[in-house]
């Protein structure tokens, strides 16, 4: 895990600071995830407009009528994912980017997944402007079957109707999915662990509301 590039100071640490401690203070344990987030310019994936609530736990419009997720349920949701710095990882909704920027700075290589088009050149940009994020693959596209192979992590940004089963038969063994589904008002973050020996094990991380998974 290189996270030399993020470390560039930009004026904003003490505010990020005290975003971490808001983060600490609502039950998200320290950690690699949150060590990251300390560091990543998140006034720096939204619009001007917004620049000056960039630091509070709030979801803020990104355009498209698509939002960035609070702090702390992009915090729970990766760190649900278990990284240690080596992981293949699947991101379904680049969006702005941010998330992209924190699984890359804690994982192997990252996927990421967008399907509207002006939001995958933006986030490209922004990462790149940052100078980091070698190790992802930006995709513009709807349907993560065009990719193939398997992942240790697979993280999904948007909130789904119902379970995609075929995103378990991604995963490898000891593979990690986290995905909001929908409980008919908003959404439960649920977590899928694929044991060795394939059988799966749900659990409940969190919930939010999220903008919607659209699938083909
Ligand atoms: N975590 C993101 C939030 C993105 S919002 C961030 O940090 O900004 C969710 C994103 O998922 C939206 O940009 C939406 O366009 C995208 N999306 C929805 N369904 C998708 C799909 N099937 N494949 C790829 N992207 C999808």
């Amino acid at each position: 895990m290189d996270t030399t590039c993020l470390r560039k100071p930009d004026g904003m640490q003490l505010i990020r600071h005290n975003m971490i401690n808001g983060l600490f203070k609502k039950g998200i344990p320290s950690g690699a995830v949150l060590d990251v987030m300390s560091a990543v310019p998140r006034h720096l994936f939204v619009s001007d407009a917004f620049r000056y609530r960039a630091y509070d736990d709030i979801s803020l419009p990104i355009g498209f009528g698509q939002t960035i997720s609070k702090p702390s349920v992009i915090a729970r949701m990766v760190q649900a994912l278990s990284l240690t710095g080596v992981e293949r990882v699947m991101e379904i909704g680049t969006g702005s980017g941010y998330q992209t920027a924190i699984l890359s700075a804690v994982s192997g290589t990252v996927v990421s997944f967008e399907r509207i088009e002006s939001l995958y050149h933006r986030a490209r940009t922004v990462l790149s402007g940052m100078g980091f994020c070698s190790n992802v693959t930006f995709i513009h596209s709807g349907d993560f079957r065009d990719i193939d192979g398997l992942f240790d992590a697979i993280i999904v940004a948007a909130g789904a109707d119902i379970l995609p089963v075929e995103l378990l038969s991604r995963l490898g063994p000891n593979g990690r999915l986290v995905i909001p589904v929908s409980d008919g008002e908003g959404h439960r973050i649920k977590k899928y662990l694929k044991r060795q020996d394939g059988t799966v094990m749900e659990e409940e991380i969190g919930e939010a509301v999220f903008v919607p998974l659209v699938l083909n």
